[in-house]
């Protein structure tokens, strides 16, 4: 049996947080990029929003700009729907708070049966019972007890681990960003952040895949260090392995390798450890299907949702979570020992049962699936052959282009070329918003930009995305010599 890791025993966070070249490195690139070490500029002015409807956002300084990422891949049926609208009014009319210590509402039951509801034919998720609250990081953080206490209902206490992946986003609270891989964000709470995470390599197969290695073997490669890390820490003392299905804002839309997700499901399996999957940003049927998890032909124990549960009209998340964690609760105290002050808030849960009813009854799933066969084709007809476009990539209506300096070497740009970033002022400037790649680890991989319209934008305005995004791009490569 491997040995029990004592908290504050060397573990791979301390590649990236004791090292101080690592840190230091990070810190010139977060200067050399302009990243900021904060979300909003307090010296910069945001640009002020009047109005917005469909695909449209109105500024204050009279430019309108196609949203072309619906916001950061969340109004997924566009601005201004008057249905939603009224929806939230008739449940404020109704009630607009009570406890759910006490209380519950219709609404929120609705919201939580509507997504859970399997159709017809639909694909067995596993999954039955939701847990809302605002926001992705809170919904995380509360996924990570959840877990936790599953095993301490079960007398595991020793339990104390997750492993999450390097190159990975799931929030900004402590906790959330304690399973995060993102340095220009979390470099000033590097020491305050949980220590019992470990971390495994991404699944991003355009820098990583060996040229000598099939993608099955490349998704193989993937799964033996998981199973490894797992045995390294003693697979007894770990909780849940913490993944995106589809890697949003780090990566930029990348799916893992065929096979990599029922391996690790497998590897997970056979240490009793818990699937808790990230569909804040790629789940809600962003990329075809409801569920990106769908598309591995797996059934996680947590997933976690948001951005695309509302669309936008209010914040709203939740934690589902499967029979198997559902029975333990049940079997022991009886409930899931979390919870505050607005957690499945009547408003919320109407407005965001509202946005559901309309995605159903627009088959805006479906919808997706067949444009982001059209979208697919435009970026690669539109960027296929540019000189900085070293890969597109994406699902449904959620994808990314990632530039880089030389194509055959896959070299990426430095950090203070701004490459991508350039782009992506470009294309607002020319009146798109695209969404722009953070810079992930080593601050340098993942310059990209992400297309991710609402799921109802019309075939015109997709094609009118893909044409100023040449534009922009166009410029930027001029400028470089
Ligand atoms: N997880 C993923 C995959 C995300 O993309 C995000 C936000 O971008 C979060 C979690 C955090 O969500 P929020 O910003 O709503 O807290």
């Amino acid at each position: 049996m491997a040995p029990a890791i004592l908290l504050g025993e060397a573990s791979p966070k301390d590649d990236i947080a004791n090292t101080t070249a690592e840190t230091t490195k990070t810190l010139d690139i977060i200067k050399e990029k302009d990243v900021g070490l904060m979300h909003r500029s307090l010296i910069e002015p945001p640009h002020e929003v009047v109005s917005a409807s469909g695909s449209y956002i109105h500024l204050s300084s009279g430019a309108t700009i196609l949203d072309g990422c619906a916001g950061a891949a969340v109004a997924i049926i566009g601005h201004g729907n008057k249905e939603v609208l009224a929806a939230t009014v008739a449940q404020m009319e109704k009630v607009s708070y009570v406890h759910t210590a006490s209380y519950v509402t219709s609404s929120a039951e609705d919201l939580a049966n509507f997504i859970l509801e399997i159709p017809p034919g639909g694909f067995q998720h596993g999954l039955e019972k939701a847990y809302f609250c605002g926001s992705g990081s809170e919904a995380n953080d509360a996924a990570l007890k959840l877990g936790r206490q599953y095993f301490f209902e079960q007398g595991q206490l020793q339990r104390k681990w997750y492993v999450s992946r390097r190159q990975s986003y799931h929030g900004t609270s402590v906790a959330s960003m304690s399973i995060s891989s993102n340095l220009p964000r979390s470099i000033p709470y590097q020491d305050i952040l949980m220590p019992n995470v470990a971390f495994v390599s991404p699944a991003y197969a355009y820098h990583d895949q060996r040229a000598t290695e099939t993608e099955e073997e490349y998704a193989g490669r993937l799964v033996a260090e998981l199973e490894s890390e797992f045995q390294r820490i003693g697979p007894e003392n770990i909780i849940s392995f913490i993944a995106e299905p589809i890697v949003g804002a780090t990566d930029g839309c990348v799916a893992a390798p065929k096979g990599y997700f029922t391996g690790v499901r497998q590897v997970c399996d056979k240490y009793g450890i818990l699937l808790h999957l990230d569909e804040i940003m790629c789940g809600m049927g962003r990329t075809g299907t409801y569920f990106a998890f769908e598309q591995e032909n797996i059934q996680p124990d947590i997933v976690v949702i948001g951005k695309g549960l509302s669309g936008g009209y209010a914040p709203a998340s939740a934690v589902l979570m499967s029979k198997k964690i559902v029975d333990v609760l049940k079997a022991g105290s009886a409930a899931f020992n979390h919870g505050h002050t607005y957690q499945s808030h009547p408003v919320t849960c109407a407005t965001a049962l509202a946005v559901q009813r309309i995605v159903r009854r627009e088959n805006l799933v479906q919808r997706c699936a067949l444009m982001g066969i059209l979208l697919e084709k435009m970026l690669i007809d539109a960027f296929g052959d540019c000189r900085f476009v070293g890969n597109i990539r994406g699902r449904g209506l959620f994808w990314g282009i990632e530039f880089v300096k030389d194509k055959a070497t896959k070299e990426t740009f430095a950090p203070s070329q701004h490459f991508g970033y350039n782009v992506q002022q470009n294309a607002f400037k020319l009146g798109l918003a695209v969404y722009p790649g953070a810079a992930t680890v080593d601050g340098v991989r993942g310059d990209h930009v992400i297309v991710a319209p609402p799921l109802n934008i019309s075939v015109v305005d997709l094609g009118k995305i893909v044409r100023l995004l040449k534009e922009a791009y166009t410029q930027e490569e001029s400028q470089v010599a």
